[in-house]
């Protein structure tokens, strides 16, 4: 059987140049190791995405050349199997319903007002006081590591594409959201969800999202998933080494397209070896130049 990885976009803004070389690194892997692309489109946050960027991404990756099995996945569509893994977890009981606001947490975690991790706050609550809450206050679910630890050993490992093993301790993770007081569902656990529905073997997408994989591993373990193989590729950076950002339209693939790059040549750029280039306005002028 191929070998199945995906890119899995949110359709926050339009893609940048950096979305479209992890597209094309996933491709490329692909083609090199006889896999098989998947697309996934990470779709749940509704505060954030628009339906006019979820056409305009299918269209701008279809410009780049990338080819997708023709099934897309979206994640609006799946709050059902969200619910279920959460129920899941819910009955192993690894799971706290959590009262706390941004607002409380950046306030309680003085003194620059950056959370780190959550400091526990709503962890020790008392059953009759968390009953009494969750009828009168919107609350999220946190997994609690703790207890996930007692369940799983306190140790989780993974396999990065060279073979390199890697592990991390469950107890020192944080107890992440799993389901936000808005939409009910987050990240991390959409994306085990979907990761194993869609039969993904190598999960290949930037460093920004390395720190995932423990708490990733973790929710694997305890909804009894198989776990993908892992490459964090090194970001496309500017010319002051910064990471591209949707909200700068000047990196977008629409942008560069109505500015006349061509996809192959852009292709050809990015992914020559062994590492991507600086993007910065030497390389916008190679690519107009022809
Ligand atoms: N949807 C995430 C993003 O656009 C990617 C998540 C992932 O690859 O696990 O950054």
């Amino acid at each position: 059987m191929a070998y199945r990885s995906r890119f899995a976009p949110s359709p926050t803004g339009y893609l940048h140049v950096g979305n479209g070389y992890s597209a094309l690194l996933c491709q490329q892997w692909c083609q090199q190791w006889g896999g098989v692309l998947v697309l996934r489109i990470e779709d749940i946050d509704y505060s954030r995405c628009r339906p006019q960027f979820d056409a305009a991404l299918i269209e701008d990756l279809g410009w780049l050349g990338l080819h997708w099995q023709p099934e897309v996945m979206r994640q609006s569509e799946r709050i059902a199997y969200y619910r279920a893994a959460l129920d899941q977890l819910q009955m192993q009981g690894v799971l706290y319903p959590c009262f706390c606001s941004r607002k409380s947490l950046a306030a309680a975690s003085a003194p620059h007002g950056v959370v780190v991790q959550y400091p526990g706050i709503c962890r020790q609550l008392a059953k009759a006081e968390q009953q009494h809450r969750m009828a009168t206050e919107p609350f999220a679910w946190r997994l609690n590591m703790r207890l996930a630890a007692e369940q799983i050993g306190h140790q989780v490992w993974w396999c990065s594409v060279d073979g390199v093993d890697a592990t991390a301790e469950v107890d020192a993770q944080d107890d992440i959201v799993l389901a936000r007081k808005d939409i009910g569902v987050a990240y991390h656990l959409a994306v085990v969800v979907d990761d194993a529905a869609q039969g993904i073997d190598v999960v290949i997408r930037g460093e920004d999202l390395a720190p995932s994989v423990p708490v990733q591993r973790v929710l694997q373990q305890l909804l009894g998933l198989s776990a993908p193989r892992y490459w964090h590729h090194p970001l496309l950076r500017d010319g002051d080494g910064q990471r591209l950002a949707k909200r700068n339209h000047s990196t977008t693939l629409r942008s560069l397209r109505a500015q006349g790059v061509a996809a192959q040549q852009l292709a050809a750029v990015l992914l020559q070896a062994p590492a991507p280039p600086r993007w910065d306005a030497a390389v916008l002028d190679q690519l107009l130049s022809g």
